[in-house]
């Protein structure tokens, strides 16, 4: 039994290991190419807050480390955008000062899978068949131009950082042209976001050609030049084994991508058995040899126990979207089936089509009423253990726990603060409880990501939201036209 227990954790430890390295490779390069000039942010960032000295004084901080605790009337130093000291009585002489009296003070939501070029068509999944998600997403997808997935991003960027979310994985699956692609990563480095951009094909396809790897080769080789000063890195939006909207995606091709994101040293992710229609995918994944701890199996509702295993053996994670799959009719997430697994698992908005928001405080909410519901058991999954797949799980299940995910020295300053004086909130009771259950955007008060402050008073601070509102409006009117939409 012992010596069980002494294997699973080596294999642990050596998977964290090899998913670090491999997911963590494209943000390491992006970050030494422009060592020297943190501030200069690469194609597109520029405009950014700089990157301050700050104590962020009284709060109550939950480090979200488990050695680490709860520590209340805490302090936080940030310096050159990194976290220098957490703990009580802090002296920072030369720090502005952030009064953080009746905040909770702790690391950035983590979202983790995310089709941020479709948030302009937010809540317009219809009620009727020709008007759900995949028609949708498809009908007007096709008449995208480059400039709608800038506007798409600009609109999904200030939702995120007003939402409290500091890191977001953009799953991106409507590449028309390669500008298509450089617009929507102008609108994530305009943000200040960190985040990883997976490249994908387009909608509508061709179910028999591969995606365009020449143009991810290019991309790949100038990421520097994306990358926003390392906040963002490069993945792969893998259409693997199930159906598009399109039909049956043909084997070959996929496997083409696939090897080419390997060749890349580039992290894949792919919808894996969504729906009871889906199931199996995991399976032939792992019949094929495909799994590995550089692949995240998104929504994996439809699981068999070999399935999670094979995961778990791999050291894959899995992302869940709670709101997209109960609002679709996929099925409900079984959670702690993958964390008794142990497999790293992170939480996601998916699309707004369907969840309406990316409100990350419902999400944490849904995912652990969901999972209590489908136990049927009131202390399934603790709030606490949901907060952690918001952020230092959620971090790991991207290879980022150990730049993000909780606020201890030495890791980026990615933070967040919550007015607990709010009156959906008001009194002060069990932090974590109080932020899965009753927390909302709104309760936001201060987000900084990278020691820039983006979000202040519960105000964007750089960016105008009136303007990204207009633009998005104006480019949803204009698709609705040419695709003749509702
Ligand atoms: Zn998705």
């Amino acid at each position: 039994m012992g010596t069980t227990t002494q294997r699973s954790i080596h294999g642990r430890a050596s998977l964290d290991a090899s998913r670090r390295r491999l997911l963590g490779g494209t943000a390491a390069l992006g970050a030494l190419s422009v060592a020297g000039c943190a501030t200069t942010a690469g194609g597109g960032g520029g405009g950014l807050p700089s990157r301050g000295e700050w104590l962020v004084r009284g709060g109550h901080v939950m480090t979200m480390d488990r050695k680490a605790g709860d520590l209340p009337g805490a302090d936080v130093h940030v310096r050159d955008g990194a976290i220098v000291a957490v703990g009580n009585g802090l002296q920072a002489p030369g720090a502005q000062v952030i009064d953080a009296r009746g905040m909770i003070v702790l690391p950035g939501l983590v979202e983790t899978h995310w089709h941020i070029w479709n948030t302009i068509l937010r809540s317009m999944s219809g009620a009727e068949k020709k008007y759900g998600y995949f028609p949708t997403a498809l009908g007007i997808g096709r008449v995208y131009e480059a400039s709608d997935m800038y506007h798409s991003a600009r609109l999904a960027s200030a939702e995120a950082v007003f939402s409290g979310i500091t890191f977001v994985h953009d799953w991106c699956h409507n590449i028309r042209t390669p500008h298509h692609a450089r617009e929507a990563l102008r609108g994530l480095q305009q943000s200040g976001l960190r985040g990883r951009f997976s490249y994908g094909t387009m909608q509508g396809h061709p179910v028999d050609r591969p995606m365009d790897v020449a143009d991810l080769e290019r991309l790949r080789a100038d990421w520097s030049q994306h990358s926003n000063g390392g906040l963002l890195s490069l993945g792969v939006a893998w259409r693997g084994v199930s159906t598009g909207g399109t039909g049956l995606i043909k084997a070959e091709a996929t496997r083409e991508d696939v090897a080419a994101a390997r060749r890349l040293g580039l992290p894949v992710s792919v919808h894996l058995n969504n729906s009871r229609a889906r199931a199996g995918g995991i399976a032939q994944l792992a019949k094929d040899g495909l799994l590995g701890a550089d692949l995240q199996a998104i929504h994996a509702v439809w699981v068999t126990p070999e399935e999670v295993k094979a995961l778990a053996a791999s050291g894959a994670s899995v992302s869940i979207s709670p709101f997209s799959e109960l609002r679709i009719g996929f099925g409900v997430p079984p959670t702690s089936r993958f964390l008794e697994a142990g497999i790293p698992m992170g939480l996601s908005v998916d699309t707004t089509a369907l969840s309406g928001n990316a409100d990350m405080f419902g999400i944490m909410k849904v995912t652990q009423n969901a999972e209590n519901a489908r136990t049927e058991n009131e202390f399934q999954l603790p709030a606490r253990r949901v907060l952690e797949l918001a952020t230092i799980e959620g971090a790991r299940s991207m290879g980022m726990a150990d730049r993000i995910g909780s606020l201890v020295p030495g890791k980026r300053a990615d933070l967040i603060m919550v007015d607990t004086r709010a009156v959906n909130l008001g009194v002060f009771t069990d932090p974590a409880h109080m932020l899965v259950e009753a927390a909302q955007p709104s309760n936001v008060d201060t987000v900084m990501v990278d020691g820039r402050i983006l979000k202040r008073g519960g105000r964007l601070v750089a960016v105008d939201a009136g303007q990204v509102v207009d633009e998005a409006r104006i480019a949803l009117a204009g698709l609705r036209k040419r695709a003749n939409w509702w």
